[in-house]
């Protein structure tokens, strides 16, 4: 096989999956909710596929997902976007940020990224050529500096790829961190990707930023999202990119080569999902609040030191009380086969400089899992 690709394990998500259904255990590793998501938009899809939406669309998305992609940076951001040279549809934003990596990097570019990050971004990155600069954040409330930046930037920084709000560390970053992150792209002249596919998924009152939204960063900026995080239906696949039409374009001739068109049934949905009420969006939030609050509880109540967590599908929690003798990688295997509860290792999110005893548990599931999984743990600490 390849030999770059080769070097890497299979992913930490289907790992645990797997080996989670092998026990039988509750499984809060991968990041999934189950429910079944908006039952309006479910419908829409079914309706679309059985009109006939099923040929290759556009390869940039439908008309009706790109407009109410528009729509929707202008009433949640106040950004001004032109839906025809500005938008773009994707399978998933894995490949959203695929067709970005692979469109604007050119060997030897430097990327700036931030530890933890989520499991795809090195490998694309060292698939394009680029060479990686790590910004570490440390637990538990995963801050950095201005040394960090003026560590990690250089003459040679093609772009830095931000993930906010970040998975798995459950952290949003603030407008002062934005800034900071804002001043050296444009000092180094660079771009930045932007993977928000937890817009939506932010608690007790914060506002998700976009940091295409602060001075000086609308054309370098490439905005990523997701069908899959906004509408709880992550097997769907649908992802998008907002950006400029110079930054676009070469994320688009990569596009072309990796899936072309996104599933034009699923699109139609979309564009009727992103058109939802207020209350929808923030009852999503307050939903997985209200989780968040249950599962912290409970884990809390166990002995794990629960981390903040201020947006996303997941809490951290810090096992150094258990006194547990092995890293985290051993404590999820363990717990996987021993309590019957799937969890994620935080330093399958690292290259470098890992925390050495934090797990992530996922709390989007209905009240009565996240209960039995308590109720497992308790049995067992
Ligand atoms: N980025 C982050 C930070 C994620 O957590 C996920 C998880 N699904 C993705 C990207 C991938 O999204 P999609 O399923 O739309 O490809
Ligand atoms: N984003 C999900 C997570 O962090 C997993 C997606 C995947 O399995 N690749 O758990």
């Amino acid at each position: 096989g390849n030999a770059l690709l080769s070097s890497y394990g299979t992913t930490i998500f289907e790992v645990m999956s797997r080996l989670s259904e092998e026990h039988g255990a509750i499984n809060l590793g991968q990041g999934f909710p189950d429910d079944r998501g908006p039952a309006d938009v479910l419908q829409t899809a079914a309706d679309a596929l059985l009109q006939g939406w099923n040929q290759y669309p556009s390869m940039m998305g439908t008309p009706d997902l790109r407009q109410a992609l528009a729509a929707h940076a202008g009433r949640f951001y106040g950004l001004d976007v032109d839906w025809k040279t500005e938008t773009m549809v994707t399978s998933g934003a894995t490949e959203a940020l695929t067709a970005c990596l692979l469109g604007l990097i050119n060997p030897g570019d430097e990327v700036v990224l931030f530890q933890p990050m989520y499991d795809s971004y090195l490998p694309i990155v060292r698939l394009a050529g680029g060479v990686p600069r790590f910004v570490s954040l440390k637990a538990p409330d995963w801050s950095f500096s201005r040394a960090d930046l003026e560590a990690a930037f250089s003459p040679r920084t093609k772009l830095v790829l931000i993930n906010d709000p970040l998975n798995p560390a459950a952290k949003v970053f603030d407008r002062a961190e934005l800034e900071l992150i804002a001043e050296f792209v444009q000092r180094h002249d660079a771009f930045a990707v932007c993977d928000e596919v937890y817009e939506h998924i932010v608690f007790d009152g914060r506002r998700h930023i976009p940091l295409m939204t602060l001075p000086g960063m609308r054309d370098r900026c490439l905005k990523i999202g997701s069908a899959g995080k906004t509408f709880s239906l992550t097997g769907w696949k649908v992802g998008y990119v907002t950006a400029a039409p110079h930054l676009l374009q070469p994320v688009a001739k990569a596009h072309q080569f990796l899936t072309f068109t996104t599933p034009p049934n699923l699109q139609a949905a979309v564009a009727y999902g992103l058109g939802k009420e207020e209350g929808y969006f923030t009852g999503l939030a307050a939903g997985l609040q209200a989780k968040r609050d249950r599962l912290a509880a409970g884990l809390a109540s166990v002995g794990f030191e629960v981390l903040p967590s201020a947006g996303t599908y997941f809490v951290a929690a810090d096992i150094g009380r258990f006194g547990f003798d092995g890293d985290d990688q051993a404590f999820c295997r363990w717990l996987v086969e021993e309590a019957k509860v799937a969890a994620i290792p935080v330093s399958a999110f690292f290259v470098e400089n890992a925390p050495t005893g934090v797990v992530r548990f996922c709390f989007s599931k209905r009240d009565e899992v996240l209960d039995e999984a308590i109720a497992r743990l308790r049995n067992r600490f």
